[in-house]
């Protein structure tokens, strides 16, 4: 594929030349490659990608040429999009709740590994090959995540050594997964995870075979690169002390962290009115912008005009998407230049992930169109 030759320089370059009246979300492969690298050399297990965070096939081929083998996917779209970027790819179906047909795509696509939370779920799994692995899932009421994945997936540690041990008996490989919840600042979360997982561990009499300790690593939200060093070596000393030197192999599912930083997001300003308190944006809530209504902005925001970067001083605005719905607005008091003005640009920094992943065709707008480009700027 050449999916590693971008096509443009500099994002400027692509919006001087095309002025695009569509939103575009700008993805430096460079960048992508060095953050998948950075994990694989820093963490002390299997690196996989979480493919909802963002699916496109330029992602997905430029982590398989940065060296990503295993992805986590969620149902038997994700498994395609996977294997079209590599057939060999190994399928993590991390999506606890299967109707029996995705149980059934799952088995023909040779998933690897399946998470559990529930023994019924675990009883639909029969007809999955007895090679595979069956990671239980379990949630704690740990805080320092954005929000708690906890709320909707993973069953109570006494439940997750009932399941553990029905697990083995079936006959599958038997292993235990967790998830912090998404943009985890705190390194404890995944330790206390960690620590816990030996206690089931314990009760079942059951030896898993790998721990995965889910995504929620945090990406930069523009005040400085988080500290995901501190996270690898909590995972490492809360292992090493609760199973000791033998104990399970890890792995990890980072999505946000993973993609978050490889693309900007160029929105178009449609009008300015009220004297500049009110902007209209060719992208909003129910296109690339929906995650930030509920995680707020995620890098730095920057407007472009004609000539080049608007450096006027940055006033709050009210910012409006460019649906007919009222609730299309993002959170009130975005600074954007005092000289914005319309057909000029919005780059919005941190954008990779749950953007265009996200985004509708609602009243016939949206975020689809994807750039490569050789640096962000
Ligand atoms: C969403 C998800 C991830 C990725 O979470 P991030 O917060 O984006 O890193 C990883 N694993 C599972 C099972 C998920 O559902």
């Amino acid at each position: 594929m050449q999916h590693t030759i971008p096509m443009n320089r500099t994002i400027s370059d692509h919006l001087m030349r095309h002025r695009p009246d569509a939103p575009v979300l700008y993805f430096a492969p460079s960048v992508l490659q060095a953050t998948a690298r950075s994990f694989i050399d820093g963490f002390d297990g299997l690196v996989t990608y979480a493919v909802k965070a963002n699916d496109r096939p330029e992602v997905l081929s430029n982590l398989v040429t940065a060296g990503i083998t295993a992805f986590d996917v969620a149902s038997p779209a994700e498994m395609l999009a996977v294997r079209a970027a590599d057939a060999t790819a190994v399928l993590h179906y991390n999506n606890p709740v299967r109707s029996t047909e995705e149980i059934a795509a799952g088995i023909t696509a040779g998933v690897a590994s399946w998470s559990v939370d529930d023994s019924d779920a675990l009883r639909k799994l029969d007809a999955v090959p007895r090679s595979a692995e069956v990671a239980v899932r379990f949630a704690l009421p740990v805080k320092g995540a954005a929000y708690d994945f906890g709320a909707k997936f993973g069953a109570t540690p006494q439940n997750a050594a009932v399941l553990l041990r029905e697990v083995a008996r079936m006959g599958f490989v038997p292993s235990l997964c967790f998830h912090p919840g998404t943009q985890c600042e705190d390194p404890r979360a995944w330790a206390s995870y960690l620590i816990e997982a030996s206690r089931i561990a314990a009760i079942a009499g059951v030896q898993p075979a790998r721990i995965n300790i889910g995504g929620g690593f945090a990406a930069d939200r523009g005040l400085g690169a988080p500290d995901h060093e501190a996270v690898f070596n909590a995972v490492k000393a809360a292992k090493l002390s609760a199973f000791g030197a033998a104990g399970p192999k890890l792995l990890c599912e980072p999505g946000r962290a993973m993609v978050a930083a490889s693309c900007v997001l160029a929105a178009r300003i449609k009008a300015v009115r009220a004297a500049g308190q009110t902007v209209f944006l060719n992208d909003g809530i129910y296109g690339g912008l929906v995650d930030i209504r509920d995680m707020g902005l995620p890098g730095p925001v920057r407007v472009l005009g004609p000539k080049g970067p608007r450096r006027s001083t940055a006033t709050p605005r009210v910012v409006f998407g460019p649906t007919c719905d009222s609730l299309d607005r993002l959170p009130d008091g975005l600074m954007l230049s005092q000289d914005a003005e319309e057909g000029d640009y919005v780059l919005f920094g941190g954008m990779g992930a749950y953007s265009i992943a996200m985004s509708t065709k609602f009243n016939g707008y949206g975020l689809h169109q994807i750039e490569m480009v050789s640096e962000l700027s």
